[in-house]
């Protein structure tokens, strides 16, 4: 953990800079807040504030590495071969992956890439033989790379569009009270709209998220470039749709996203819709989007789950119920999608 001296809340120094500049971007506002809060705490668990799949069930990151095995041995198992994990969390799914993997004689150098100081320390225990990286630039750029991403995508900053009687106006935050509220900027941002969706109601808010866009298209630059695959995992949606999807959670609760910034994980729905493209843009292979319990269930987490309930009978309600969070229709299963990439030559991927 950071031994820093306790830091000035984020709503403190927000005030300050808006008494000083003027309103902030929504984006600058959830950018500059999930930084404080994934910096200074481990989110994740039963005590934290949030529980992600691979903290679930270890059968998650198992199948995942059974599919990363499947896509490198099928593609005639090229060496060096780089495993990299975006916003890795406590390091689980990486340890499920690559313990599975193994079994099949897929042994990748590991690299994360990772911003918070604080989870890098929960990872550098749990999976000593990482590298770290703060963005992709970094990562190998010689030999196929196997990215994986599980609720990273989702924590990054979301521009926000307001249709108002002046136009198109960026939601800005200035504060109201002991709170945050958004408000409509003052610059037109018409130009920022796709053409196709300029008319729309008062009212109408169209979200975007940048970073989302960004990591897509430079993984799939990297998997033009270097071969192998990639998966996108997040809550989120296969349509294009309008409206705020911004939301807060703090100990498995929602809160408002505009009391205590840097207080609560700030999370938005991914827009998948929109990453596809980008990501075939450069040419790779899209392999679909598709939901998470479908993928896992296409994937064998049936059988994998029997198998662990026959070698730990005393654990089978409990396996039985973990699976349920990660497939079930009104837990993770729909809500949550999968979807994967792959570069030139690389097979097409089980489950999709
Ligand atoms: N994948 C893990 C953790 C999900 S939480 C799991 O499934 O359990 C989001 C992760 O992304 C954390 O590790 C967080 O520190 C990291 N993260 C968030 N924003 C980031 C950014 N801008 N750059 C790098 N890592 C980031």
């Amino acid at each position: 953990m950071s031994d820093s001296a306790p830091s000035e809340p984020l709503g403190e120094i927000f005030r300050r800079l808006i008494g000083n500049t003027g309103a902030i971007s929504l984006m600058h506002y959830m950018g500059e807040a999930n930084a404080r809060y994934y910096s200074s705490r481990d989110p994740l668990g039963a005590a934290g504030d949030f529980v992600t799949a691979p903290e679930i069930s270890q059968m998650f990151g198992e199948l995942i590495g059974l599919w990363l095995a499947d896509m490198w041995i099928n593609a005639g198992r090229e060496e060096p071969v780089h495993y990299v994990e975006l916003g890795p969390g406590r390091g689980t799914l990486a340890l499920d992956a690559l313990r599975s993997a193994r079994r099949y004689g897929l042994e990748p150098s590991i690299h994360f890439v990772e911003a918070s100081t604080a989870l890098k320390d929960v990872q550098l225990a749990n999976v000593p033989r990482a590298q770290w990286h703060y963005d992709l630039s970094t990562v190998p750029a010689y030999g196929p790379v196997l990215v994986v991403a599980n609720e990273f995508l989702d924590a990054l900053p979301v521009r926000q569009l307001v249709m108002t009687e002046q136009g198109w106006r960026e939601r800005m935050v200035v504060p109201d009270g002991d709170r945050f509220v958004c408000i409509a900027g003052s610059q037109p941002m018409d130009a920022a709209i796709p053409e196709a969706r300029r008319q729309a109601a008062l009212g109408t808010i169209i979200e975007t998220c940048p970073g989302a866009a960004a990591t897509v298209y430079e993984v799939a630059g990297r998997l033009m470039e270097q071969g192998g695959a990639a998966l996108f995992i997040d809550y989120g949606h296969d349509a294009l749709r309008d409206g705020s999807t911004l939301q807060a959670v703090r100990q498995h609760l929602k809160v408002d996203p505009f009391i205590q910034p840097g207080e609560a994980d700030l999370t938005v729905h991914v827009d998948f819709a929109s990453l596809a493209p980008i990501a075939q843009s450069r040419g790779v292979r899209w392999m679909g989007t598709v939901p998470q319990g479908r993928w896992l269930r296409n994937l064998g987490i049936d059988a994998r789950a029997q198998t662990l309930s026959q070698t730990a009978p005393q654990h089978a309600q409990a396996i039985e119920t973990a699976k349920e969070r990660l497939v079930g229709e009104g837990q993770m299963g729909l809500l949550f999608k999968v979807m994967g990439l792959a570069g030139p030559g690389w097979p097409g991927g089980a489950g999709f």
